[in-house]
């Protein structure tokens, strides 16, 4: 899976590559799905919801250029996956599942991994987490309309959010938006295919 994320996918960053090769992915999928948990796809998990393919995990993990001195929120934990890759790279890991279920099996998983700089809690993310803001990074692991304004006010000025945004699922572009000094610059990296963000600024249900 890493050389294929290096190869074919040119993944550079060594501690994205490091983070992914640490975390074992299949104790984060259905038990008999096990056998395909590294291979090149997304894969149903509890909930009806999806634990996003190994590239867009590496390419979001990138995106955020996080290190070991930086602070993480996470929305959309799902499996919790994600949350284990950014606790490697990243210094502190807040994460947020809106469904209770996923939230206790995540928080669980990378607990019995022997993961302590990662914290989920169940709640709706589109709100962010105020209480640790701001955050040098922000993820956004499921699709809105639009950028949740929250989440752009809990970012540090020189910090990184990336999140799928597009009016459907087959219409979403994954974006960066980098905050300055004196504003917020947006930018395209590609089409992706996430569940939808659900919450007060993402959808209103799961259509
Ligand atoms: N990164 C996860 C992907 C999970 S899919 C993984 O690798 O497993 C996206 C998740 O976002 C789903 O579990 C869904 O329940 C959650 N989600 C959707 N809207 C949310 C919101 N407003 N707040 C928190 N989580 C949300």
């Amino acid at each position: 899976m890493v050389e294929r994320l290096r190869q074919h996918y040119r993944i550079r960053d060594e501690r994205v590559l490091a983070a992914m090769s640490d975390v074992p992915r299949h104790l984060f999928v259905p038990e008999a799905l096990q056998g395909r948990a590294y291979g090149d796809h997304a894969l149903p998990i509890d909930a009806n919801q999806t634990i996003s393919q190994p590239y867009i995990v590496a390419r979001m993990t990138e995106l955020l250029e996080c290190d070991r001195s930086s602070r993480v929120l996470e929305i959309g934990a799902g499996s919790g996956y994600q949350t284990a890759v950014l606790a490697r790279a990243a210094g502190q890991v807040y994460a947020i599942e809106r469904i209770p279920e996923l939230a206790r099996q995540a928080q669980a998983r990378i607990r019995s991994l022997g993961v302590y700089n990662a914290t989920v809690k169940c709640f709706d993310g589109t709100m962010g987490w105020s209480a640790h803001a701001p955050y040098d990074g922000v993820l956004v692991a499921a699709g809105g309309p639009e950028v949740p304004e929250p989440l752009l006010a809990q970012l540090k000025v020189g910090g990184r959010l990336v999140i799928p945004v597009g009016a459907s699922r087959d219409s979403q572009r994954l974006v960066r938006v980098v905050r300055g000094e004196d504003g917020y610059k947006h930018e395209e990296h590609g089409a992706c295919a996430f569940v939808p963000l659900i919450g007060r600024y993402g959808w209103s249900n799961a259509t």
